[in-house]
């Protein structure tokens, strides 16, 4: 089956939502596909039995730059979206935006303006003279004039590597950490600041997320370790079971109110593409006109969920 589009955007990141919301005053059809389950990318929470975590991003920061093209205005007609502090390890306190009940619902007023098919993994995309065939996964394969890609850099790279190679040297530059995160359920719950920022004597745990005050039905305590960008990148290969034991073996020695036996489920998440460390150069063009193809995505423009909101709009104002 084709399916046919004025835009394509890849990625129902906070990116690619942005892009679709602006693109919709201009295009009449335009369409996300998505590799994953739900839309948000990297805003995500995760629903393991009877416990929710936010894995991903856990709260909003701003950008330092101000762009002023409507972020605020964004965040502020959700009313779910409430200012925190965090304090942090080096004693400083963040201000930062939470969303309740959850990271994921920061989109649901949105989600019906846009169409999106989730579950779709573009595999290749050729350019023909006047248009686009994007082939995916589940045999699927779309036409379409223009496209915007959103997915983090190395997949960008890799999706338009045939159709406009000129771009990758550019996009080769932007870099991400990686980050482990280790999520616990336990069968009762404890009391544990909202976030708890704290190196462990190996530099490995930076921050405990307790989900408890995010959503008040659930009964049970949910917890959100990160591990550092430094011990993630250089334990990235470990077992899943390796890293859950050490993370269980630290916070039982460091916190005497987590008992190893209240602990009911484990999960851990490897994130291969976290958090931006090094932003595509400011000369590198996000468009190529003549081809209609347009790259958008936090690492166009910096590291926080406002850059990559902000990235989604700009990308559309240079692609029309
Ligand atoms: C653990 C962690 C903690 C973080 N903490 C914070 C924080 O405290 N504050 C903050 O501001 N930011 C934080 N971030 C960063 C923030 O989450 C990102 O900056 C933002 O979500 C990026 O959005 P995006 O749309 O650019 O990319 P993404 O959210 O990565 O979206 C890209 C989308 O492209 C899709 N995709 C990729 N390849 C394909 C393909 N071949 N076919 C189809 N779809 C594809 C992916 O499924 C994904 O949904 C954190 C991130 C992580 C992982």
């Amino acid at each position: 089956m084709i399916q046919e589009v004025d835009l394509l955007i890849i990625g129902s990141g906070i990116s690619g939502l942005s892009a679709a919301l602006e693109a919709k005053k201009y295009f009449k059809n335009v369409l996300i596909i998505d590799k994953g389950y739900h839309s948000g990318g990297r805003i995500c929470s995760k629903k393991i039995n009877s416990f929710c975590f936010n894995h991903g991003a856990p709260y909003i920061n701003k950008s330092s730059k101000r762009l002023n093209l409507g972020f605020s205005n964004f965040i502020n007609k959700i009313d779910r979206v409430v200012p925190f502090k965090v304090s942090s390890y080096k004693k400083t306190n963040n201000s930062v935006l939470l969303v309740n009940p959850n990271m994921r619902s920061l989109f649901n007023e949105h989600l019906n303006k846009i169409n999106i098919n989730q579950k779709t993994k573009v595999l290749h995309i050729k350019k023909q003279v006047n248009y686009y065939q994007i082939k995916c996964d589940n045999n699927r394969i779309y036409k379409s004039k223009k496209i915007i890609v959103t997915a983090p850099a190395p997949q960008t790279a890799d999706l338009i590597k045939d159709v406009s190679p000129a771009m990758l040297k550019y996009i080769n530059r932007a870099n991400f950490s990686q980050c482990i995160t280790v999520l616990l359920g336990f069968n009762q719950s404890f009391d544990l600041p909202l976030n708890s920022y704290f190196y462990d004597e190996t530099g490995g745990i930076c921050s405990l997320l307790n989900e408890n005050h995010n959503n008040k039905y659930l009964k049970n305590s949910s917890l959100v370790i990160r591990m550092s960008d430094k011990w993630s990148q250089f334990h990235f290969n470990k077992t899943n079971d390796e890293i859950i034991n050490h993370c269980l073996s630290t916070i039982s020695k460091k916190f005497n109110i987590f008992k190893i036996n209240n602990i009911v489920s484990t999960y851990c998440h490897k994130w291969r593409y976290s958090q931006v460390t090094k932003k595509l150069p400011a000369n590198a063009s996000i468009v190529n006109k003549e081809k209609n193809l347009g790259i958008a995505g936090d690492w166009t423009l910096g590291p926080t969920i406002e850059d990559a909101y902000n990235s989604g709009k700009i990308v559309v104002q240079k692609i029309l």
